[in-house]
């Protein structure tokens, strides 16, 4: 048997094929994990609430309404083992009319019989009590205690550094192209020219999972992108206790107004359809729609916002997540049209695609004799107090050196990033995993020094350090180079 042949191979490394090759790295397989982007979750995992929902206002009887109950239980055992920031802080739905009021009402029920804790409020002294925050014009609410937030990239880049510390391979920038299959081998084609060959594949491909069965001739869905606009505000501008959401439509939950775990709120998503796979933009009327939306919750400190920015939800017409081996080919498991609730649903997905591989792909798994059940994130200058930080700063005085000053970086938590399971060679990758850039200067101050600091550490030259890889270049030359050569070709 050939060696170089994987027995699977996951394309995307979003929150959803993190989360299954975290789960397969359990076993003895030779697993590959596929991103066509130089991180893990640039896609819609990096773009989301972040809520770890309760299987609210989802239709009875669908994958989603299971799988997001399932899901959600996952996280108590997980989060504490990967060492991901967890909190369970509830969510409100609210109500300002009586037809809402009904609405509550009727999902109250669906609630108990979903077996998911909730409570039914109309007094206006309890309804205060749970969240200060909100107008008076809040006539009744239903509160989920156990709903929570996590920050989405955090997830995805440790269930992917999970499953790297336990045998599966990563792959970035490895744009899937085409997929041909001979004696019973996929094999799986860059746009680049290289090639890997496996006997299963996993398309976890969000929004081009369509593109990805079409490879193989399976015609039988379309993702439409529907976009969702925010506003991020800085932090303590509005301490809520609660996710605050307003009774919802068919349409979408509607416009939230949420915490997040590091002390911002923020403030959307509205839904609408749009053609592009890539329309991440915001616009003046998305923008205005999210707050009129949140307006009607609380008052909101306007001049505290610090930006915005928008995710894409990889819908199908089937309105349920297509979890299945596709009728083209057995061999062939997708884990598509995943939108919302997809990130609290990751983790019980990825439990149904273990199970899709033995019952119907006939694999027997058997356990990773090695397997660490852990993961440490990295040492935060933020939580430590002010004697471990001293003695930090003995060992290694880069702990002295603050980078980023409004979220508190220092240079040596950005070189360990740079070193790290997935090493950051680019500025946004290490705001993703420290949060320079995240805060009122939204950059404006570090980036320049983070730049210089992925080039020392990864030996790179300075202008060929991006922003978020490809040709994403933040500088384009030396100035005294300047009028001899203009720019280097490679930045166009
Ligand atoms: C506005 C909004 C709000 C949301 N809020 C919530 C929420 O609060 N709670 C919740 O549970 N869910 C929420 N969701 C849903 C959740 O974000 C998604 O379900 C989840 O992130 C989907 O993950 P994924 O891994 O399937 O997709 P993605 O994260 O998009 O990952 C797919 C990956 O495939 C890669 N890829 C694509 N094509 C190729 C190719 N040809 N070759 C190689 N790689 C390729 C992409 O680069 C990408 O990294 C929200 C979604 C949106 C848009």
């Amino acid at each position: 048997m050939n060696n170089n042949i994987y027995d699977i191979a996951i394309i995307g490394a979003g929150v959803v094929g993190s989360a299954i090759a975290q789960r397969l790295a359990k076993y003895e397989l030779k697993t590959i994990l596929l991103d066509k982007e130089a991180d893990v979750a640039m896609g819609t995992s990096k773009a989301n609430s972040g809520i770890i929902h309760q299987g609210y206002f989802t239709s009875k009887g669908t994958l989603k309404e299971t799988l997001c109950l399932r899901g959600s239980a996952l996280f108590n055992e997980l989060c504490p083992q990967l060492d991901v920031p967890f909190k369970r802080t509830g969510a409100l739905f609210c109500a300002t009319t009586k037809n809402e009021l009904k609405t509550l009402e009727g999902e109250f029920k669906n609630s108990q019989e979903r077996n998911a804790p909730a409570e039914f409020i109309d007094d206006r002294g309890k309804i205060k009590k749970l969240e200060p925050l909100l107008k008076e014009s809040v006539i009744a609410v239903l509160h989920f205690p156990e709903a929570g937030i996590l920050v989405p990239w955090d997830l995805t880049i440790a269930l992917a550094e999970h499953a790297l510390l336990n045998g599966v391979e990563l792959k970035l920038q490895f744009e899937v192209a085409f997929i041909k299959k001979n004696d019973e081998i996929f094999t799986i084609h860059s746009s680049e020219g290289e090639k890997i060959q496996v006997k299963t594949i996993i398309n976890a491909a969000g929004l081009y999972s369509d593109k990805i069965a079409k490879m193989i001739g399976d015609e039988s869905f379309n993702i439409i992108p529907r976009r969702g606009q925010y506003i991020m505000f800085d932090k303590h501008s509005l301490n809520l206790q609660k996710i605050l959401f307003p009774t919802p439509t068919v349409v979408s939950k509607g416009i939230v107004v949420g915490p997040t775990m590091h002390g911002n709120f923020y403030v959307g998503p509205n839904a609408n359809e749009v053609d592009s796979k890539e329309g991440t933009n915001t616009s003046i009327k998305g923008l205005n729609e999210i707050l009129t939306g949140g307006s009607k919750l609380v008052d909101l400190p306007l001049r505290k916002h610090i930006t915005n920015f928008a995710g894409l939800r990889a819908s199908t017409l089937r309105h349920d997540f297509i979890i299945e081996p596709s009728k083209q080919d057995g061999q062939f498991i997708h884990a598509a049209g995943i939108d919302s609730p997809g990130l609290t649903s990751s983790l019980a997905i990825a439990e149904r695609v273990e199970e899709i591989l033995q019952k119907d792909c006939g694999f027997t798994f058997s356990k990773r004799t090695q397997y660490i059940p852990t993961l440490s994130s990295q040492i935060r200058m933020e939580n430590l107090n002010e004697e471990e930080l001293k003695s930090k700063i003995a060992e290694n005085p880069q702990w002295g050196n603050i980078v980023c000053r409004c979220e508190m970086v220092s240079e040596a938590e950005i070189v360990e990033a740079c070193h790290r399971q997935i090493p950051c060679t680019n500025t946004d990758m290490v705001k993703r995993r420290l949060r320079p850039g995240m805060g009122r200067c939204q950059g404006g101050f570090c980036q320049a020094k983070i730049m210089k600091i992925i080039s020392r550490e990864r030996d790179m030259l300075y202008e060929k350090v991006t922003k978020t890889g490809g040709k994403s270049y933040l500088v384009f030359n030396r100035t005294k180079n300047l009028g001899s050569e203009i720019f280097n070709g490679d930045h166009l």
